[in-house]
Order: structure tokens, then C-alpha cells, then sequence
């Protein structure tokens, strides 16, 4: 059965499927920023597992700076003076491995994997390059009327053509 990439919609509860490891999550209301435990929506609209962050933890702390002065409702004096080492311990984590122990920053972490910098992000940074898009470029790249006569020429009926497509699919 082929499965679908991004939302897939089933009343309140669905699933999302991550586009670049296929992983499968349980989200609310079709947005994966409701499980911003694992997911993470970059600002480009991207979804995909946390682990995919391809950053230092320095990295990571400087775009969490920069992205808290975006945020009006949390006020941190001297916010541009800290140094890593104070970063590390603002935003460090409480019991549950979640929240973060700062109570100032109540919600801080579900906004920023919510809305994330595309700097994390590995498919605005092309650190990996999706299949919708790569389908995409080609179909711009491409003459479409000359691949479909090379289809045609290939292949003698359209069930040997789906075999062959499934069996490109299962490489992956
Ligand atoms: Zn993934
Ligand atoms: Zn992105």
C-alpha cells in the first residue's frame, strides 16, 4: 500500500508521516505542532522528526536567543549579553525532559519547534532534499511529452510500468 507523506486527515486524531524518514506520528487536528515533543514545523511549512536538526547545541541555543526577542511576552534582561554558558542553563530542561525549568519561559520550546528558524531546518538548508520536490524540479526541467513517449517505448503495457515503479519504490 503506498503511503501517504504529510497530513493525513482522520477526524481529530491523524496521522503524519515524516517526509524525509517515513517515520509515522499521532497528531491532533492534522497539525503536527500539537506533538512538538518529536515533530518540529520549520517556517517554510516543513514538517519532521526532531532528530533531523542538523545544528551544534551552540547553534541551536543562538537561534533560541534570537527567536525569544521575537516573543514580546517573555522579557529576559540582558538577554543579548549571555554568554553560551548562561544560554545553556535558561534554557535547560526540567524533570519531565520537556519544559523548560525557567518558568518565565512557560510554552518557550512548543513555540519555538512550532515556528522554527529554517537554519535548523535540513530541507531549507538542503541537507535533504525531498521527493515532492525532486518531482517537482523535474517535471519543470523535463519535456513531459518526451517522457511520456519514452514511457510508451519501455514499456508494453501499463501494468509492466507500475511493476517497475513499485519496484524503484522499494529501493529506498
Ligand atoms: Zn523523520
Ligand atoms: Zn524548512
Amino acid at each position: 500500500m503506498k503511503i501517504r507523506t504529510g497530513f493525513v486527515s482522520n477526524s481529530s486524531c491523524s496521522s503524519f508521516i515524516c517526509p524525509i524518514c517515513q517515520e509515522s506520528y499521532f497528531i491532533m487536528d492534522g497539525d503536527p505542532t500539537s506533538n512538538t515533543h518529536d515533530l518540529c514545523l520549520c517556517k517554510n511549512g516543513h514538517g519532521f522528526c526532531q532528530n533531523h536538526i542538523i545544528a551544534t547545541e551552540e547553534v541551536i541555543l543562538e537561534q533560541k536567543r534570537k527567536e525569544l526577542k521575537n516573543y514580546p511576552e517573555y522579557d529576559i534582561p540582558e538577554l543579548d549579553n549571555l554568554t553560551i554558558k548562561e544560554l545553556k542553563k535558561l534554557f535547560s530542561l526540567g524533570k519531565d525532559g520537556w519544559e523548560i525549568k525557567d518558568k518565565r519561559l512557560y510554552l518557550f520550546n512548543h513555540k519555538f519547534f512550532s515556528d522554527m528558524p529554517t537554519e535548523l531546518c535540513p530541507i531549507c538548508s538542503f541537507h535533504s532534499v525531498l521527493k515532492s520536490d525532486i518531482i517537482r524540479y523535474m517535471l519543470k526541467v523535463h519535456d513531459v511529452q518526451y517522457v511520456i513517449e519514452e514511457i510508451k517505448e519501455r514499456f508494453s503495457s501499463y501494468e509492466e510500468f507500475i511493476r517497475f515503479l513499485g519496484e524503484e519504490e522499494n529501493e529506498d
